[in-house]
């Protein structure tokens, strides 16, 4: 095989298209094959007079009718289930749209995802049915601009996995996929033969890991579906053919729904009631013989941005459509349309945890809202968001019965959302004129900088921009990049380079899962401060859990790293052992105890919060150290105090009432089915069996289950004590950290409490058991010795005022005098001698040089100026007033400087 790109790679799989592409069905339905006139590409067609491939760039819908069939998104699902269950497949409930079994992805964007594992960065495909079909919900942003105006993107969308694995030993393989293929267009979707043409290509993974030839079946202008065979591998610079080769048939079921009901747009077919609603809850009248004039059409461009807008505008006139009638009734029923897509996306999302923020995949789910806002409010749309979406639930129930769960939820998050939007907004669209005044040239950088720092979406931009009649100039993909940018390069965890190469050295045997805290181990290899063994007690750094401390042969382990199942120990100090040399592992147990209270109490506090909070309370992330853990939660606003005291009660109910820590290894596909998606909270390992944490109550009812392989108070549950939060912070949008002690840790803190509150009550001289009542006996002692202490300074005052005046020791009018008071003190002795002499001004300092001047209502002078003539005169030459004041008062310091 050439160069790994596609077009050689279908070049190669077509000139041996005997064994890439035909099949038993083109040889009985009499399908020849041809070279498409437009593209090159080569098609299997049974139409002899046909001289391009379907493609949707050479000819327009023709598969739309005048008069649309309406036929439910569930009622088409359960004709389209059947057909497969018929011919052999089973049909399995879909995954979740958020990926939690993947950590490299964000949302599910394809089917053949949810058997997608990964373990030491290579894909192992894991099933518990074959052949099947799943309903998968996925999400993709990628061309959130299309979304309402192609007619046919759409941000969440059903993608029908048909999939048979592991040929040539089960499933099946091109024939069967094509013969199915066939008998699903021509059955349930009624086309006639001559009007399916399957055209040859090449389906690869970005990094071609996986790749092997597709044929894909297009009819009336559309491409219907993409039925992919992976066969080969790449790997190290190698192709290999797959041993498990694998059918992967994603039908886009709302495409299929379109085809089948023929409606202008696959918005009509998918959103039929939800759309009747906007349109009459909103008095707007679409003008659907006006939008026909578009719709076929749309599907030749892509409109991918607003700059595109000269290629709209064209594609209007050449349609003979007047600008007023585009502006008035095609845009906002294109705004219209993206609606219950977006709302729909925010269904699935916020029901399966994800939720609306300024990081991760909640990005996405924001700006998705921020569009729905800005559609209403620039159409003037009045109805109800939670209309549409129950419209929405209602309908995907049969096929997604948890969809309604969380419909409350999304209440409020809409509500929220619509606030900060507002109030984000009015400090947007100054930054934006400004810089659209300014004539700055609007880049990917900037747009990533407006959105993350000011929640400013390209969209918004724009509109501000053609508010004041302004032409900016937008980035190509502008949305794709914000949306695809952040998500995954933000959950791809960086790996620590340790210097120690580990090759040809076997895993090494793990004693701490049996609880070990010594043992006498073999030397592999060692080198530096660095030491791997044939065996170790020592737990290295994990899940969130920090390594287990200890000593080898009396030397300190200070950390301990696991790099691919080999166990390096970091020792406090360089050390050579020779290979084969026996040494003595000891644990530290105390740490190790800390350590393990605090894991423990992370799942139990997780577990509280969604109790709490809800099912999207999701673990975002934990650590677990000697004397403190945290972990970070999603919820859609700062958790109150409150809440965080429920959550902290709730941990502790589960302590007192009795927990029982279990561990048990089994099969991931066993593990999901009987846990949930539940199991990845935070920390899930993907590998192909897993580490099950359970915990239960003395009942044995579920508590949590986490794949997790960290340790626990197994059969030491009474260790974990209690459990005490001690501060909570939002470390990002949507996601809070609570810090917890627990076990000794737990004890050591209230212990500290205990010896604050006794300082505290011993400085303040009262009983430090009644601390409370002694500390605000005190705070009122105090303010009554200081109402006392201000009238004798008040008398005070009056007398030392009295003696000035007494004294007559003045220059024209003006008394200068130095006092040992405070300056509060010096003004009101001034105050006083004014008062009793209006004729006379008064400058008052101490020995720190605070100076006070205030002139008397009939002395005529000025005493910010007396004061500044007088300065060198008060403090020595050169001296000068800082501060300063009216012609009534002035004060400040006399310096030298
Ligand atoms: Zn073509
Ligand atoms: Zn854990």
């Amino acid at each position: 095989m050439s160069v790994l790109n596609k077009e050689s790679l279908r070049r190669d799989f077509s000139k041996d298209y005997k064994k890439y592409y035909s099949t038993k069905l083109f040889e009985s339905e009499g399908f020849e094959r041809k070279r498409c006139k437009a593209c090159g590409k080569y098609f299997w067609t049974s139409d002899s007079s046909r001289e391009l491939c379907g493609d949707p760039s050479h000819e327009p819908y023709s598969f739309i009718k005048a008069n649309p069939k309406r036929v439910g998104y569930a009622d088409f699902w359960k004709v389209f289930a059947s057909f497969f269950k018929k011919n052999g497949h089973e049909i399995i409930e879909s995954y979740p749209v958020v990926s939690r079994w993947r950590q490299d992805l964000y949302f599910v964007i394809a089917g053949i995802q949810d058997f997608q594992r990964i373990e030491n960065g290579r894909i192992n495909f894991e099933y518990n049915a074959n052949p099947l079909l799943v309903p998968q919900m996925c999400m993709r942003f990628s061309d959130v601009p299309n979304v309402g105006v192609s007619g046919r993107h759409f941000t969440s969308f059903m993608m029908a996995n048909q999939t048979a694995f592991n040929y040539p030993k089960e499933g099946y393989w091109r024939d069967r996929t094509i013969e199915l293929n066939f008998k699903a267009l021509t059955g349930i979707l009624g086309i006639k033969k001559e009007n399916i043409t399957y055209v040859e290509d090449v389906w690869a993974m970005g990094d071609f890991s996986e790749f092997g030839p597709c044929l894909e079946s297009f009819s009336g202008g559309l491409e219907i579906v993409n039925s992919v065979f992976t066969q080969f591998e790449y790997a190290q610079g190698k192709v290999n053919e797959l041993k498990g080769k694998v059918v992967d048939v994603g039908w886009g079921f709302e495409r299929l729904l379109w085809f089948n009901s023929g409606t202008q747009t696959a918005y009509d077919a998918v959103f039929p009631k939800e759309l009747d609603y906007i349109y009459s809850s909103a008095g707007f009248k679409p003008d659907h013989g006006l939008y026909a004039r578009i719709a076929g059409a749309a599907g030749t461009i892509d409109i991918a941005e607003e700059r595109k807008g000269n290629e709209e505008l064209k594609l209007i006139e050449r349609l003979g459509i007047e600008k007023a009638k585009y502006l008035n009734i095609i845009k906002p029923m294109q705004a219209i349309y993206a609606i219950p897509d977006h709302l729909r996306s925010i269904l699935f999302g916020v029901s399966d945890g994800a939720l609306p923020s300024n990081v991760g995949g909640g990005y996405n789910l924001r700006i998705l809202l921020r569009r729905v806002f800005d559609f209403v409010e620039r159409y003037n749309l009045s109805f109800d968001m939670m209309k549409v979406i129950e419209i929405e639930a209602k309908e995907l129930k049969p096929i997604y019965p948890e969809i309604d769960e969380s419909i409350d939820e999304i209440g409020e998050i809409i509500e929220l959302e619509r606030n900060r939007y507002n109030n984000t907004k009015s400090a947007a669209r100054r930054i934006v004129l400004d810089m659209v005044s300014k004539g700055e040239p609007v880049t990917k950088d900037k747009l990533k900088v407006l959105y993350e720092s000011n929640g400013i979406t390209p969209d918004f931009i724009g509109a501000v921009a053609k508010e004041k009649g302004m032409q900016i100039e937008m980035p190509e993909d502008a949305y794709s990049d914000i949306m695809a940018g952040d998500f995954v390069s933000g959950r791809r965890k960086k790996t620590e380079e340790i210097a120690l190469n580990v090759s040809g050295i076997s895993p090494t045997k793990k004693l701490y899962y049996e609880f070990a805290d010594h043992s006498i181990s073999t030397v592999q290899k060692s080198e530096g401060n660095m030491l791997v063994l044939d065996k170790s007690p020592f737990y290295p750094e994990g899940g969130g859990q920090e390594a287990d401390h200890g000593t080898i042969d009396g030397v300190q382990v200070i950390d301990v790293k696991s790099v691919s199942g080999v166990i390096i120990h970091f020792l406090k100090k360089a050390k050579h052992f020779k290979k084969g040399e026996r040494v003595e592992c000891k644990v530290d147990m105390e740490r190790r105890l800390r350590l393990m209270a605090h894991h423990t109490a992370t799942h139990l506090v997780s577990a509280a919060a969604r109790k709490v909070l809800g099912k999207h309370a999701w673990q975002e992330g934990a650590h677990k150290g000697e004397d403190k853990a945290h972990i970070d939660i999603a919820h859609y606003e700062r958790l109150n105090e409150e809440q965080i005291k429920e959550i902290e009660n709730t941990a502790n109910n589960f302590i007192v009432n009795g927990i029982k820590v279990s561990m048990e290894e089994m099969e991931r596909h066993e593990a999901e089915t009987k846990f949930g998606f539940s199991i990845y909270q935070g920390h899930g390992v993907p590998s192909g069996r897993l580490r099950i944490v359970e915990i239960d109550d003395t009942r044995g009812n579920l508590i949590d289950a986490e794949a997790c392989g960290g340790l626990h108070l197994m059969g030491m549950e009474s260790n974990i004590g209690i459990i005490k939060i001690i501060s909570s912070y939002r470390i990002h949008d949507g996601i809070d950290r609570l810090e917890f002690v627990a076990g000794k840790a737990a004890v050591e803190y209230i212990a500290g409490l205990e010896e604050r509150i006794r300082r505290i009550a011993e400085l303040a001289g009262v009983d430090a058991n009644n601390a409370g009542k002694g500390v605000e006996d005190k705070i009122a002692e105090l303010r009554e010795l200081k109402e006392k202490y201000e009238k004798l300074e008040e008398s005070l005052s009056v007398a030392v005022s009295e003696n000035l005046l007494a004294s007559n020791e003045m220059q024209d009018g003006v008394i200068i005098q130095m006092l040992d008071y405070d300056r509060k003190m010096l003004r009101r002795i001034a105050t006083n001698v004014v008062e009793k002499k209006r004729s006379l001004a008064v400058i008052l300092y101490n020995s720190s040089y605070d100076a006070v001047a205030i002139s008397g209502t009939e002395s005529g002078k000025s005493a910010a100026a007396l004061l500044n003539e007088n300065a060198a005169k008060i403090a020595g030459k050169g001296a000068r007033l800082k501060g300063g004041g009216s012609d009534r008062i002035a004060e400040g310091k006399i310096s030298l400087q």
